[in-house]
Parts: structure tokens; sequence; C-alpha cells
């Protein structure tokens, strides 16, 4: 197929259709997906032990009167009770990394995969990638779905795919060097890992190699650490957005504006909730990210629960598409800790340690009792040559950060700068806060 495209828009009559058609066409899948959602064991019995009709639903309006689904409901369907198609026409399984609990899966018809090709595909070509461009995927290709995502929407695309899959961060180097990869896609951590390793070879991306973007999503990260892997890596960093549960990448992505994610309301009806109440907040306001598939045949999911949290942005992008923004995910409900009765999130601490030159690329929080005190300390990789620095310096940066921490956080934890590279890594997703205070 070798239609002329649109030079902006992959998909130009979608991405830019008007509301009022958006929601006649959100409508019109909900009902269809509410049909076929009731012909999975799991729903048909949801929905009779709520008493909902599905004939009933007539729109967007109606979906508070639908139950929630939720992780472990998926548990209990766990395989394939929430098959709305038959066994013989689902022919991908993927199941998430199992962070918090037992594994779930998600199935996925031919048309389903089609469909998430085509929805990466349009994510990756609002960035600006083309088919002269060269794409290599660092992430893994397995279970997880952020591999298998990626690469079918650049092969529709139409880029030059590098399956490079994670690790093995100078034969990276050396690919890139090698096929002049021009766009990659990573986790956060690993972007950082691929700097280190970047410096230990001695290379400039900047100057030596052919970057102009890079995707990263999967995992929670700051506005300060997109900003440092522009500069250091000299690319344009855009926000990927997924879950297994919504196929995986392709549900949220930036665009050129770089000012939060279009979430794409063709294939997905988007709820954001107070997750104490349970009912929807104001546009601009946090709360939990609810999700329902629109355009999903063999796994339909209705009002799933993310955990995610997030904002609507208000007010359209000047980037002309009609489907609305996300803010950057603040992380999920259960990232958030509790400690000296303060609630904490991750990304606060790593929002302000970013934001200071001195720091380095790793950080972890780790959190132990003593005697019945709760005791935080922020463990911080700091540059080699501040490391290797007076320790009148040294000290005079842990008591920046400490007074920084202070006034975001409100109490004092503890601070310990240790060497460039020595706090543990993993394979995957970054474990950010060790909690040692539990059977104590
Ligand atoms: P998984 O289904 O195992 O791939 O994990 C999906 C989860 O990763 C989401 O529910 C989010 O909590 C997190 N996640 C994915 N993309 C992002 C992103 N761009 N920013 C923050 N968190 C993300
Ligand atoms: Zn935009």
């Amino acid at each position: 197929m070798n239609r002329e495209r649109h030079p902006v828009y992959w998909d130009p009559e979608i991405e830019t259709l008007p509301r009022e058609r958006l929601r006649a066409l959100q409508e019109d899948r909900l009902r269809r997906t509410l049909a076929a959602a009731a012909r999975s064991p799991f729903y048909r019995r949801l929905f009779r032990e709520a008493g909902v009709a599905v004939e009933a639903i007539r729109g967007p309006e109606d979906l508070g009167r639908l139950p929630l689904t939720t992780k472990d409901h998926l548990r209990q369907g766990y395989p394939f009770g929430f098959l709305a198609v038959a066994r013989e026409e689902a022919v991908r399984l993927h199941s998430s990394s199992g962070t918090t609990g037992r594994a779930t899966v998600v199935l996925h018809s031919a048309r389903d995969l089609e469909t998430w090709a085509e929805r990466m595909a349009r994510c990756m070509y609002m960035t600006g990638a083309r088919s002269s461009d060269v794409f290599q995927n660092m992430t893994g290709y397995g279970m997880f779905t952020g591999g298998l995502g990626f690469h079918y929407g650049s092969e529709r695309l139409g880029m030059l795919t590098v399956p490079a899959g994670p690790g093995n961060s100078r034969r990276q180097v050396q690919f890139m060097q090698d096929f002049g990869t021009t766009v990659i896609h990573a986790i956060p951590s690993y972007a950082f890992r691929l700097l280190a390793v970047l410096e230990e070879m001695g290379i400039d991306p900047r100057r030596e190699l052919n970057l102009k973007t890079a995707y990263l999503g999967a995992e929670p990260y700051s506005e300060e650490t997109r900003r440092r892997v522009e500069r250091e890596l000299g690319v344009r960093v855009f926000n990927s957005y997924g879950l297994s549960e919504m196929s995986g990448p392709g549900v949220a992505f930036e665009c050129p504006e770089q000012n939060g994610m279009h979430i794409w309301e063709d294939a997905f009806l988007v709820e954001v909730l107070d997750p104490k109440t349970l009912t929807p907040v104001a546009e601009g306001e946090e709360g939990e990210l609810v999700l329902t598939t629109l355009d999903r045949e063999a796994m339909p999911l209705i009002r799933y629960r993310t955990r995610d949290l997030t904002a609507v942005l208000p007010g359209p992008c000047p980037c002309g598409r009609t489907h609305r923004r996300i803010d950057r995910i603040k992380g999920r409900s259960d990232d958030m800790f509790i400690v000296k009765g303060v609630n904490v999130f991750p990304i606060q601490v790593e929002t302000l340690l970013m934001g200071m030159p001195e720091v380095g690329r790793d950080y972890r929080i780790v959190l132990d009792r003593e005697g019945d005190l709760d005791v935080m300390t922020v463990e911080v990789e700091v540059r080699r040559e501040v490391f290797q620095g007076d320790v009148k310096s040294l000290n005079a940066l842990r008591d920046k950060i400490l007074a920084a921490l202070k006034s975001e956080i409100l109490f004092t934890p503890r601070v310990r700068l240790v060497e460039p590279g020595s706090l543990p890594r993993n394979e995957g997703k970054a474990v950010r806060v060790l909690d040692r205070r539990r059977g104590s």
C-alpha cells in the first residue's frame, strides 16, 4: 500500500475528528463492546450480579451504572474467562509483568493486533517518525507488551526496525553506529543505563550518533528526567503510556507539543475517578484513570481500574488533534508509601533529584523501622567528578538535597550520596522503593 500519506497525521480523519462525531463513534462502539463483553463468561456473570442490562446503556453518560473491573477480576477470570470470542479466534496472549501479585492475561484476535499496530504507527508518526527512519527497539520482547507493540507499529509505519531487545548496551551502541539508528524506544531507567555506557565508551551521542527521537514509557518519570535525557542524548523524548490490560503501549502518547499525552478516544473511553469515592473528578483534577476498550474484539474490558493517577488536561491542543490529553502519570496508587504519616510518591523525590546537575542517574528510597520510628533514606548516585571532589562540596550537596526534600515531603529524611553505578540495577522496570519495615 503506497498511497500518499498526510504530512502530519497518520490517520487524519480519526485524529482530527470533531468532538461530536467522536462522541457518536464512541456511542456506537460502546454498544457493540458491551454486547460483545456480555458474551464472555466473566462479564455475563458480573453484569447479572450487578443487575444491569447492557441494552440499557446508551452512551458514555450511562457508564456509571456499570460495575468497575479490577485487576482482581482479571485474576479470577484467568486465563480465558474474559474471552468474548471463540478460543480459536484468539491468536496472541500477553501477560502483565505481575509486579503486584499474580499475573493476568490479555488475549487478542487477528483484528485486535491490526488495530493495535495501526494505533502504534499513529503514535510514532505523530512525533515525526517516517519510513526513512531506523528504529531500534530496546525493550523486552516477550510477555511484556512494549516490545511487540512498538515492533508491529514501527513496521506498519514502514521504519527499518531493529528488534534489539534490552540489555547488552555496548552492542546497542554498535547497532546505532552501524545502522544509523534515528529513533529508539526504551524504559527510562534503561535510557540512563545507556547514557552511562556511552560515557564509559567515550562516545558523545550528540555528535557521533544519528539519534533524533526517543520514546520513553512503561514506568513513571519526571519532566526533569525527560529534559536530562534530551540534553545528554541529543534527542526529543516523547512520553508513551499504556498497560497490558489495554493491549500495551499506544493508549496515550505525546505529540510534538510535548505537553500531555493524547489518549486515543476512538479506542478508549476515558474516566478519571476519585480513587476513594469512585465518582468522576472535574476536568484538570487528579484521579484514577478508568478505561473502557472500544475497539477490542477478543477481550473487551469495561471500566477497568488502571490504578494510575493522572488528570485530563483542559483545552484543545495546538496540534489539531481532537483527542483529549492526559497529564504525565504520577504513579500508581500503590506506588505511594506512608512515612511518619505523610503520603509520598517516588516521583516527588525523582523530580527534585533530577533537577540538580550534581546528581547522577539513579536513586533509591529505602524504608526502615528503628524502634517505633519509620526512617526513610534516599540513596543518591552523584556524578563522578562530584563524588571524587572534596568533602566540603559533597556535604553542601547533601544539605541541598535535604533541604529540598524537606520542603517537598515535610519531614527530614536521611540522604546517602553514593558512587555512580553502585546502586543495584535490575532488568526491566526500576525498583525505586525498598521497604524493609514489614515484619519488624
Ligand atoms: P505493564 O502492564 O506491566 O506493562 O505495566 C503498565 C503500567 O506501567 C501502567 O499501569 C503504569 O503504571 C506504568 N506506565 C506505563 N507507561 C507509563 C508512563 N509513560 N508513565 C508512567 N507510568 C507508566
Ligand atoms: Zn497535540
